[in-house]
Protein backbone atom coordinates (compact mmCIF):
# COMPACT_ATOMS: atom_id res chain seq x y z
CA UNK A 1 0.00 0.00 0.00
CA UNK A 2 1.02 3.01 -0.84
CA UNK A 3 -0.08 5.53 1.41
CA UNK A 4 0.36 9.59 2.68
CA UNK A 5 -1.23 12.39 3.00
CA UNK A 6 -0.84 16.67 2.76
CA UNK A 7 2.20 17.50 4.01
CA UNK A 8 3.76 21.65 4.37
CA UNK A 9 6.48 22.36 2.63
CA UNK A 10 7.27 25.11 4.92
CA UNK A 11 11.07 26.78 5.35
CA UNK A 12 12.94 23.52 5.23
CA UNK A 13 11.41 22.87 1.50
CA UNK A 14 11.02 18.75 0.68
CA UNK A 15 13.02 18.13 4.07
CA UNK A 16 10.28 19.23 6.12
CA UNK A 17 8.13 17.64 3.97
CA UNK A 18 9.37 14.29 4.23
CA UNK A 19 9.98 14.50 8.20
CA UNK A 20 6.40 15.25 8.37
CA UNK A 21 5.70 12.10 6.21
CA UNK A 22 7.85 9.90 8.37
CA UNK A 23 6.19 11.09 11.44
CA UNK A 24 2.67 9.95 10.14
CA UNK A 25 4.29 6.54 9.51
CA UNK A 26 3.51 7.18 5.64
CA UNK A 27 5.49 6.15 2.42
CA UNK A 28 4.75 8.98 0.42
CA UNK A 29 3.23 12.29 0.68
CA UNK A 30 1.72 15.40 -1.14
CA UNK A 31 2.85 18.91 -0.84
CA UNK A 32 2.63 21.89 -2.20
CA UNK A 33 5.89 24.21 -2.90
CA UNK A 34 4.34 27.11 -0.85
CA UNK A 35 0.81 28.34 0.29
CA UNK A 36 -2.09 26.55 -1.26
CA UNK A 37 -3.70 30.17 -1.83
CA UNK A 38 -0.98 31.95 -3.12
CA UNK A 39 1.87 31.43 -6.00
CA UNK A 40 4.30 33.17 -3.95
CA UNK A 41 7.57 30.71 -4.09
CA UNK A 42 11.34 30.62 -3.36
CA UNK A 43 13.76 28.85 -5.52
CA UNK A 44 14.03 25.51 -4.41
CA UNK A 45 17.00 24.97 -1.98
CA UNK A 46 19.81 22.43 -3.48
CA UNK A 47 21.15 21.51 0.05
CA UNK A 48 17.80 20.85 1.80
CA UNK A 49 16.53 19.02 -1.24
CA UNK A 50 19.28 16.61 -1.40
CA UNK A 51 18.93 15.84 2.46
CA UNK A 52 15.21 15.20 1.83
CA UNK A 53 16.48 12.31 -0.78
CA UNK A 54 18.65 10.53 1.12
CA UNK A 55 15.95 10.79 3.58
CA UNK A 56 13.29 9.05 2.24
CA UNK A 57 16.10 6.79 0.65
CA UNK A 58 16.57 5.57 4.19
CA UNK A 59 13.00 5.17 4.64
CA UNK A 60 12.26 3.65 1.20
CA UNK A 61 9.88 6.52 0.13
CA UNK A 62 9.91 6.38 -3.43
CA UNK A 63 10.53 9.50 -5.43
CA UNK A 64 8.32 8.16 -8.12
CA UNK A 65 5.04 8.02 -5.51
CA UNK A 66 5.80 11.80 -3.92
CA UNK A 67 3.04 14.41 -6.12
CA UNK A 68 3.49 18.12 -5.88
CA UNK A 69 0.08 20.35 -6.12
CA UNK A 70 -0.14 23.38 -8.01
CA UNK A 71 -2.10 26.12 -6.03
CA UNK A 72 -5.58 26.41 -6.23
CA UNK A 73 -5.98 29.50 -7.59
CA UNK A 74 -4.23 29.15 -10.50
CA UNK A 75 -7.16 28.82 -12.99
CA UNK A 76 -6.72 27.79 -16.44
CA UNK A 77 -9.88 28.29 -17.90
CA UNK A 78 -11.07 31.82 -18.26
CA UNK A 79 -8.92 34.09 -20.40
CA UNK A 80 -11.22 37.21 -19.87
CA UNK A 81 -8.57 38.85 -17.63
CA UNK A 82 -5.77 37.89 -20.23
CA UNK A 83 -2.83 38.82 -17.69
CA UNK A 84 -4.25 36.45 -15.23
CA UNK A 85 -4.57 34.23 -18.00
CA UNK A 86 -1.03 34.34 -19.13
CA UNK A 87 0.33 34.64 -15.15
CA UNK A 88 -1.20 31.29 -14.53
CA UNK A 89 0.52 29.50 -17.70
CA UNK A 90 3.80 31.16 -16.64
CA UNK A 91 3.55 30.00 -12.99
CA UNK A 92 2.33 26.30 -14.13
CA UNK A 93 6.15 26.91 -16.16
CA UNK A 94 7.62 27.30 -13.72
CA UNK A 95 6.39 25.15 -11.45
CA UNK A 96 7.16 22.18 -13.22
CA UNK A 97 11.09 23.07 -13.38
CA UNK A 98 11.00 23.48 -9.62
CA UNK A 99 9.53 20.06 -9.58
CA UNK A 100 12.06 18.53 -12.40
CA UNK A 101 14.62 20.24 -10.02
CA UNK A 102 13.75 18.21 -7.18
CA UNK A 103 12.93 15.22 -9.29
CA UNK A 104 9.12 15.01 -8.50
CA UNK A 105 7.26 13.31 -11.16
CA UNK A 106 3.85 14.29 -10.97
CA UNK A 107 2.24 17.78 -10.48
CA UNK A 108 -1.84 17.65 -9.50
CA UNK A 109 -3.74 20.59 -10.80
CA UNK A 110 -7.49 21.52 -10.93
CA UNK A 111 -8.45 22.07 -14.47
CA UNK A 112 -9.84 24.90 -13.65
CA UNK A 113 -13.39 27.76 -13.53
CA UNK A 114 -15.05 28.85 -16.31
CA UNK A 115 -16.71 31.89 -14.37
CA UNK A 116 -19.15 33.77 -16.92
CA UNK A 117 -17.74 32.01 -19.90
CA UNK A 118 -19.27 29.34 -22.32
CA UNK A 119 -17.86 25.67 -20.82
CA UNK A 120 -16.62 24.72 -24.17
CA UNK A 121 -14.30 28.00 -24.88
CA UNK A 122 -13.34 27.53 -20.90
CA UNK A 123 -12.75 23.71 -21.67
CA UNK A 124 -10.49 24.78 -25.17
CA UNK A 125 -8.81 27.51 -23.06
CA UNK A 126 -7.53 25.09 -20.66
CA UNK A 127 -5.95 22.65 -23.54
CA UNK A 128 -4.26 25.54 -24.81
CA UNK A 129 -2.80 26.24 -22.02
CA UNK A 130 -1.57 23.14 -20.97
CA UNK A 131 -0.05 22.55 -24.26
CA UNK A 132 1.83 25.43 -23.69
CA UNK A 133 3.28 24.48 -19.63
CA UNK A 134 3.67 20.85 -21.56
CA UNK A 135 5.98 22.31 -24.32
CA UNK A 136 9.13 22.54 -22.02
CA UNK A 137 8.16 19.92 -19.68
CA UNK A 138 10.29 16.68 -20.00
CA UNK A 139 10.03 14.33 -16.76
CA UNK A 140 6.71 15.79 -15.01
CA UNK A 141 3.46 14.86 -15.80
CA UNK A 142 0.30 17.26 -15.03
CA UNK A 143 -2.47 15.05 -13.56
CA UNK A 144 -6.02 16.68 -14.29
CA UNK A 145 -7.72 16.05 -10.51
CA UNK A 146 -11.62 14.83 -11.15
CA UNK A 147 -13.68 17.70 -9.19
CA UNK A 148 -16.71 18.13 -7.29
CA UNK A 149 -18.83 20.75 -9.50
CA UNK A 150 -18.77 23.50 -7.36
CA UNK A 151 -19.64 26.95 -8.82
CA UNK A 152 -18.58 26.63 -12.42
CA UNK A 153 -15.61 24.29 -11.51
CA UNK A 154 -14.24 22.06 -14.76
CA UNK A 155 -13.62 18.88 -14.46
CA UNK A 156 -16.46 17.20 -12.65
CA UNK A 157 -17.87 14.13 -15.07
CA UNK A 158 -15.65 12.02 -17.06
CA UNK A 159 -16.84 13.39 -20.27
CA UNK A 160 -14.55 16.91 -19.41
CA UNK A 161 -11.64 15.09 -18.20
CA UNK A 162 -11.40 12.95 -21.35
CA UNK A 163 -11.84 16.15 -23.59
CA UNK A 164 -8.67 17.56 -22.20
CA UNK A 165 -6.78 14.49 -22.57
CA UNK A 166 -7.72 14.53 -26.20
CA UNK A 167 -6.19 17.87 -26.64
CA UNK A 168 -3.30 17.32 -25.39
CA UNK A 169 -0.74 16.95 -27.35
CA UNK A 170 1.95 15.53 -25.06
CA UNK A 171 -0.33 12.14 -24.09
CA UNK A 172 2.98 10.63 -21.99
CA UNK A 173 2.43 14.23 -19.85
CA UNK A 174 -0.83 14.33 -18.73
CA UNK A 175 -2.94 11.94 -16.34
CA UNK A 176 -5.45 11.88 -13.28
CA UNK A 177 -6.08 12.34 -10.03
CA UNK A 178 -9.19 10.49 -8.85
CA UNK A 179 -10.38 12.49 -5.66
CA UNK A 180 -13.23 10.37 -3.75
CA UNK A 181 -14.99 13.37 -2.27
CA UNK A 182 -14.97 15.33 -5.46
CA UNK A 183 -16.11 12.33 -7.25
CA UNK A 184 -19.08 11.68 -4.68
CA UNK A 185 -19.87 15.23 -4.41
CA UNK A 186 -19.83 15.01 -8.55
CA UNK A 187 -22.52 12.33 -8.43
CA UNK A 188 -20.12 9.40 -9.04
CA UNK A 189 -20.97 6.73 -6.84
CA UNK A 190 -17.92 5.98 -4.74
CA UNK A 191 -19.97 2.48 -3.09
CA UNK A 192 -19.70 0.64 -6.39
CA UNK A 193 -16.11 1.51 -7.29
CA UNK A 194 -15.68 -1.53 -9.82
CA UNK A 195 -18.36 0.37 -11.63
CA UNK A 196 -17.26 3.71 -11.57
CA UNK A 197 -13.69 2.39 -12.84
CA UNK A 198 -14.92 0.04 -15.42
CA UNK A 199 -16.82 3.82 -16.74
CA UNK A 200 -13.39 5.47 -16.16
CA UNK A 201 -11.92 2.99 -17.96
CA UNK A 202 -14.11 3.01 -20.86
CA UNK A 203 -14.18 6.64 -21.58
CA UNK A 204 -10.82 7.70 -20.68
CA UNK A 205 -8.33 4.50 -19.48
CA UNK A 206 -7.22 3.39 -16.53
CA UNK A 207 -3.60 3.88 -17.03
CA UNK A 208 -4.26 7.58 -16.66
CA UNK A 209 -4.80 7.39 -13.02
CA UNK A 210 -1.60 8.35 -11.35
CA UNK A 211 -3.10 9.35 -7.90
CA UNK A 212 -5.79 8.86 -5.62
CA UNK A 213 -7.35 11.64 -3.07
CA UNK A 214 -8.65 9.60 -0.28
CA UNK A 215 -11.23 11.54 1.47
CA UNK A 216 -14.73 11.30 2.60
CA UNK A 217 -17.04 13.72 2.22
CA UNK A 218 -19.04 15.86 4.55
CA UNK A 219 -22.16 15.87 1.89
CA UNK A 220 -24.42 13.45 -0.03
CA UNK A 221 -23.42 12.08 -3.64
CA UNK A 222 -24.21 14.90 -6.46
CA UNK A 223 -24.64 17.81 -3.26
CA UNK A 224 -21.72 19.58 -5.33
CA UNK A 225 -20.03 21.20 -2.55
CA UNK A 226 -16.43 19.57 -1.80
CA UNK A 227 -16.38 18.94 1.55
CA UNK A 228 -13.62 17.00 2.90
CA UNK A 229 -14.62 14.43 5.74
CA UNK A 230 -12.20 12.38 8.00
CA UNK A 231 -12.09 8.57 6.97
CA UNK A 232 -14.92 7.03 8.03
CA UNK A 233 -17.11 9.97 9.13
CA UNK A 234 -18.65 10.65 5.77
CA UNK A 235 -21.57 10.17 3.27
CA UNK A 236 -18.68 7.75 1.44
CA UNK A 237 -17.94 5.96 4.44
CA UNK A 238 -14.78 3.42 6.01
CA UNK A 239 -15.55 0.46 4.07
CA UNK A 240 -15.86 1.36 0.80
CA UNK A 241 -12.89 3.59 1.21
CA UNK A 242 -11.21 0.67 2.42
CA UNK A 243 -12.08 -0.71 -1.03
CA UNK A 244 -10.89 2.01 -3.18
CA UNK A 245 -7.68 2.10 -1.46
CA UNK A 246 -6.93 -1.71 -1.90
CA UNK A 247 -8.63 -1.82 -5.46
CA UNK A 248 -6.36 -4.59 -7.26
CA UNK A 249 -6.12 -2.56 -10.02
CA UNK A 250 -4.84 0.76 -8.85
CA UNK A 251 -2.29 -1.20 -6.01
CA UNK A 252 0.59 0.74 -6.97
CA UNK A 253 -0.99 4.03 -7.19
CA UNK A 254 -0.25 6.69 -4.59
CA UNK A 255 -2.93 7.61 -1.96
CA UNK A 256 -3.18 10.75 -0.18
CA UNK A 257 -5.25 11.98 2.11
CA UNK A 258 -6.57 15.25 2.28
CA UNK A 259 -8.81 15.40 5.12
CA UNK A 260 -9.69 18.05 7.92
CA UNK A 261 -7.49 18.93 10.44
CA UNK A 262 -9.43 17.79 13.98
CA UNK A 263 -10.17 21.20 16.23
CA UNK A 264 -9.79 20.81 19.82
CA UNK A 265 -11.24 23.73 21.72
CA UNK A 266 -11.56 22.21 25.51
CA UNK A 267 -7.94 24.28 26.64
CA UNK A 268 -7.26 27.47 27.21
CA UNK A 269 -6.23 28.10 23.33
CA UNK A 270 -7.91 26.73 19.99
CA UNK A 271 -5.53 24.65 18.35
CA UNK A 272 -5.96 22.09 15.56
CA UNK A 273 -4.40 18.96 14.65
CA UNK A 274 -3.61 16.77 11.57
CA UNK A 275 -5.42 13.56 11.79
CA UNK A 276 -3.22 11.74 9.35
CA UNK A 277 -1.14 9.44 11.29
CA UNK A 278 -4.73 7.69 12.92
CA UNK A 279 -6.46 7.81 10.09
CA UNK A 280 -3.02 6.08 8.11
CA UNK A 281 -3.05 3.18 11.10
CA UNK A 282 -6.77 3.03 10.74
CA UNK A 283 -5.92 2.59 7.08
CA UNK A 284 -3.32 0.27 7.53
CA UNK A 285 -5.20 -1.97 10.39
CA UNK A 286 -8.61 -2.06 7.90
CA UNK A 287 -10.18 -1.22 10.99
CA UNK A 288 -12.31 1.72 11.71
CA UNK A 289 -11.52 3.40 14.76
CA UNK A 290 -14.59 4.92 16.20
CA UNK A 291 -12.81 7.18 18.69
CA UNK A 292 -10.26 8.71 16.35
CA UNK A 293 -10.95 12.02 17.04
CA UNK A 294 -10.09 11.88 20.71
CA UNK A 295 -7.40 9.28 19.87
CA UNK A 296 -6.04 12.83 17.97
CA UNK A 297 -6.96 15.42 20.45
CA UNK A 298 -4.97 12.58 23.25
CA UNK A 299 -1.70 11.88 21.35
CA UNK A 300 -1.00 15.54 20.33
CA UNK A 301 -1.59 16.79 23.87
CA UNK A 302 1.00 14.44 25.46
CA UNK A 303 3.20 15.45 21.91
CA UNK A 304 2.89 18.94 21.07
CA UNK A 305 3.43 19.97 17.27
CA UNK A 306 6.64 22.23 17.11
FE1 LIG B 1 -6.97 19.31 -5.19
FE1 LIG C 1 -8.13 16.53 -3.83
ZN1 LIG D 1 -11.51 19.14 -2.39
Amino acid sequence: MIIGSHVSFGKNGLLGSVKEALSYGANTFMFYTGAPQNTLRKPIDNETTLKAWQLMQENNIDLNNVICHAPYIVNLANNLDERKYDFSISFLTEEIKRCEEMKIKYIVLHPGSSVGIAKDIALDNIALALNKILKNAKTVTILLETMAGKGTELGCTLEEIKYLIDHVDKKELIGVCLDTCHLNDAGYDMHNFDEFLQSFDEIIGINYIKCIHVNDSKNIKGAHKDRHANIGYGEVGFDSLIKIINNESLKNIPKILETPYIGDTDDDKTRIYPPYKFEIAMIKEDKFNPNLMSDIRDYYKLNPLK
